[in-house]
């Protein structure tokens, strides 16, 4: 089993499967970013074998995330592997998180391949903004990629990062859709991460302020949080949906957390908001046997650090972490 210096149980395992994105989101990426060359990334099989042996470990649930986990060429690969793994019992849950925009081509394959719910980042309702928020997105794609999700049976959560000055007016409408639709939400707020081309200063918005407003027009009821992750639930009475805030600048969930964050290159993040990292391709590489990738995990969650530090810089305006978020993916 996975335990760390402070008794947390590892059962929980992120893994960016790309860096890539066909997205731009401006508070996520530069417009121009310089991507990793393929030849640095774990081949899907070397994903697989990894996912095997944080199972051994004791992991009980694989979220695949990104860049665009959707725009690695023959995702479906690996979907389908770590699927038969949630149907022969090994996990309890493989889920995904995803811009939309491979949806109407994917969604159908992956509720077949065993997936049963996943999240979907949308931020606004309006086409104009959304196009101008992921600065090359495709809103009519997406929504028809949320259409084929829903068809395809699987349960869906929005992911909406809250933006100061851009979306604030919209989450009671964003709350009304999901719950007519019948998906959860999810508020995020802005996290220092990568530098972009943006002033995140000016972006961000706690969501302790929007909850105190959301209050004034919806019956929020608080449930208990059985994730283990950094976001805190509500029951919208009105609709009968759950939402979700993920307020990752407070330090109240580290003591619950379960996870850790494997990027495309095979380098574990023991905690989002620190820099500390045990590299595990060359132990995946050095021999077919999984002792030594078994070893470098085990050491690294023995330094999976108690907290994070994230502040936003208001001096320097420089991230609180200098990689992007698509690198350990969100
Ligand atoms: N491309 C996929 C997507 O957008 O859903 C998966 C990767 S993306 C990095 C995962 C989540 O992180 C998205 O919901 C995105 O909105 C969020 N995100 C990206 N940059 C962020 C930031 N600086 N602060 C807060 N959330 C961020
Ligand atoms: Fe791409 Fe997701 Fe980042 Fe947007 S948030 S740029 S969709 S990785």
């Amino acid at each position: 089993m996975l335990r760390d210096p402070f008794g947390r149980e590892i059962t929980y395992v992120r893994i960016s499967v790309t860096d890539r994105c066909d997205f731009r989101c401006v508070y996520c990426m530069a417009e121009h970013m310089t991507f990793l060359p393929k030849r640095e990334l774990l081949t899907l099989e070397e994903l697989v074998r990894l996912a095997d042996v944080f199972i051994e470990l004791g992991v009980r649930k694989i979220r695949l995330t990104g860049g665009e986990p959707l725009v690695r060429r023959n995702i479906m690969y690996l979907i389908e592997e770590l699927g038969a793994r949630v149907k022969a019992g090994r996990l309890d849950e493989l889920t995904i998180t995803t811009n939309g925009s491979q949806l109407p081509r994917y969604a159908a394959a992956i509720a077949q391949a065993g997936v049963r719910r996943i999240n979907i980042s949308l931020d606004t309702l309006d086409p104009a903004k959304f196009e101008a928020i992921t600065r090359w997105g495709k809103f009519d794609r997406v929504m028809a990629g949320i259409e084929a999700a829903k068809a395809a049976g699987l349960s869906i959560k929005i992911n909406m990062v809250a933006l100061k000055g851009f979306n604030e007016d919209e989450f009671d409408r964003m709350i009304a859709w999901c719950g007519a639709e019948g998906f959860d939400l999810t508020l995020i707020e802005t996290m220092p991460m990568g530098e972009v081309d943006v002033d995140r200063t000016d972006q961000y918005l706690p969501l302790s302020l929007v909850r105190a407003r959301l209050e004034k027009r919806w019956t929020l009821t608080d449930i208990p949080d059985r994730t283990g992750g950094p976001a805190r639930y509500v029951r919208i009475e009105e609709t009968g949906r759950r939402l979700g805030f993920i307020t990752p600048l407070s330090h109240n969930f580290c003591e619950s957390c379960n996870r850790v964050r494997v990027t495309c290159t095979g380098t574990m993040y023991m905690c989002l908001g620190q820099e500390d990292k045990a590299e595990l391709r060359e132990a995946l590489r050095a021999s077919e046997s999984n002792e030594l990738v078994r070893q470098a995990i085990l050491e690294g969650i023995a330094r999976k650090p108690k907290g994070h530090d994230f502040v936003i810089d208001r001096r320097h305006r420089r991230p609180a972490v200098a990689r992007h978020m698509s690198v350990t993916g969100g």
